[in-house]
C-alpha cells in the first residue's frame, strides 16, 4: 500500500489525523504537561512519544495540528468527497477516536451562532445546497443511531430496529422505514440536526448509556437532473457520456453521502461492568474491528471487502470502496496520560495506508 499514486489509491480510505487542543485540565498541568505525539505536519507524519522514547514516523494523508480550523478540516477531508457525491458517486466521511478527542466537534458541531465553528455535517449540507438547484434537484437526510447492533431513527425516535436491506441486483443499501426529510435551507439543517441530537440524548438516557457508546450516522441523499450534452448551459449540472443517455429524459443522478460519528474507540473495562456494558463492549468492538478489516482490505486492494460482519459495515457497503470516496479523520488527545488509546487510534488509522 506504499504506492500512493497508483490506481488502487483511488479506492483507498484517505486518513487524516487531528489533535485536539489542550483542555483546561491539561492546561492546568503547566510545565508538567507531557505530550504523547510529535507532529511533522509538513511531511504529513507523526511519531508516538512516551517518556524519552519515540516511535518510528507514521505517514498519513494529512496531519492537523491543534490550530487547524474547522474550515480547513472540511476543505481537506470532506470537500473532495462532497464534490464527488455532487457528480453522482456515493461517499463516506467518518471520525474515529477515543471519547473526548473531538469526533463530535469535527463532524457534528452546529456552530449556529459562530459559523467558523461549524463541523462537517453542516458544511457539507451548506455546500450541497449552494451547488444544486432546488427547482430540479433535491437533497434529503436520514439521521440514525446504531447501538447494540440495532438501528434507531434519530428523526423519528419511535422507530427502532430499522432493517438494513441490500438490493441483490444493484447492491444498493436502504433502510426501509427510516424517515427521509427533504431539506430546503440551512435553517432547516440546524433544526433537523438539533432534533437528532436531542433524540440521541433522550434515547441514551432511557437506555442508561452514553452517546459515546453508539454510532451516529447522517445520510445525505442527493438527486440531480442531468442536462444533455448538446444543451448549451452554464449550470453546474454534471453532463454524462452520450452513450448512457436514454431516449426518455430527464435523467436523474442519485447519490448519497454518509457522515459518521463513530462510537468511542477506547477499550471498555469489562471487569465489574454491568451486563449491558459487557454487551456494549462486545458490539462496539465488533463494529469497529470489522470497520478496520474493511479499511485494511481496501488499502490492500483486495477483491473481497468483508462488509457483512457488522451492521455498521453493512450500512456503509455501497458507500465505501469501488467508485465511492471515503475519508477518515482519526482524532487524538495530546496528553501522554492517554498514550495507549492514542497509540491504538494511530495504528487503526495506519491500517488504511
Ligand atoms: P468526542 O466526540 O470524541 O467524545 P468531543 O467532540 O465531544 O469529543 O470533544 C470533547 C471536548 O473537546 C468538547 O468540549 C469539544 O468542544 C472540545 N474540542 C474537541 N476538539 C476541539 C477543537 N479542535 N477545538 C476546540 N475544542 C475542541
Ligand atoms: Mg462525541
Amino acid at each position: 500500500a506504499a504506492d500512493h499514486d497508483g490506481a488502487a489509491d483511488l479506492c483507498r480510505v484517505r486518513v487524516a489525523v487531528r489533535i485536539r487542543p489542550k483542555n483546561s485540565d491539561e492546561l492546568a498541568q503547566g510545565a508538567d504537561f507531557d505530550t504523547c505525539v510529535e507532529l511533522q505536519p509538513e511531511c504529513k507524519k507523526l511519531k508516538l512519544k512516551k517518556n524519552n522514547w519515540a516511535s518510528e514516523s507514521y505517514q498519513f494523508d494529512e496531519i492537523f495540528t491543534e490550530n487547524a480550523s474547522q474550515k480547513r478540516i472540511y476543505q481537506v477531508v470532506a470537500k473532495p468527497v462532497v464534490e464527488s457525491v455532487l457528480e453522482g458517486y456515493n461517499g463516506t466521511v467518518m471520525a474515529y477516536g477515543q471519547t473526548g478527542t473531538g469526533k463530535t466537534y469535527t463532524v457534528g458541531q452546529l456552530g449556529k451562532e459562530d459559523p467558523s465553528e461549524r463541523g462537517i455535517m453542516v458544511r457539507a449540507l451548506e455546500h450541497i445546497l449552494s451547488s444544486i438547484s432546488l427547482e430540479t434537484d433535491s437533497v434529503s437526510v436520514s439521521y440514525l443511531q446504531l447501538y447494540l447492533e440495532s438501528v434507531q431513527d434519530l428523526l423519528a425516535p419511535e422507530k427502532t430496529n430499522i432493517p438494513i436491506v441490500e438490493d441483490p441486483k444493484s447492491g444498493e443499501v436502504s433502510l426501509p422505514g427510516a424517515a427521509i426529510v427533504e431539506i430546503k435551507d440551512l435553517e432547516h439543517v440546524f433544526q433537523l440536526l438539533q432534533i437528532g441530537e436531542t433524540n440521541r440524548h433522550a434515547a441514551n438516557t432511557k437506555m442508561n448509556t452514553e452517546s459515546s457508546r453508539s454510532h451516529a450516522i447522517l445520510i445525505i441523499y442527493v438527486q440531480r437532473s442531468v442536462r444533455l450534452k448538446e444543451e448549451e448551459s452554464t449550470s453546474t449540472y454534471p453532463s454524462v457520456p452520450e452513450h448512457i443517455i436514454p431516449d426518455d429524459l430527464p435523467l436523474v443522478l442519485k447519490s448519497k453521502l454518509l457522515i459518521v460519528d463513530l462510537a468511542g474507540s477506547e477499550r471498555i473495562d469489562k471487569s465489574g461492568s454491568e451486563g449491558h456494558m459487557i454487551e456494549e463492549a462486545k458490539f462496539i468492538n465488533l463494529s469497529l474491528s470489522s470497520l478496520g478489516k474493511c479499511i485494511n482490505a481496501l488499502a490492500e486492494n483486495s477483491s473481497h471487502i468483508p462488509t457483512r460482519d457488522s451492521k455498521l459495515t453493512r450500512m456503509l457497503r455501497d458507500s465505501f470502496g469501488g467508485t465511492a470516496r471515503t475519508s477518515l479523520v482519526v482524532t487524538v488527545g495530546p496528553s501522554v496520560r492517554h498514550y495507549s488509546e492514542t497509540s491504538s487510534t494511530i495504528l487503526f488509522g495506519q491500517r488504511a495506508m
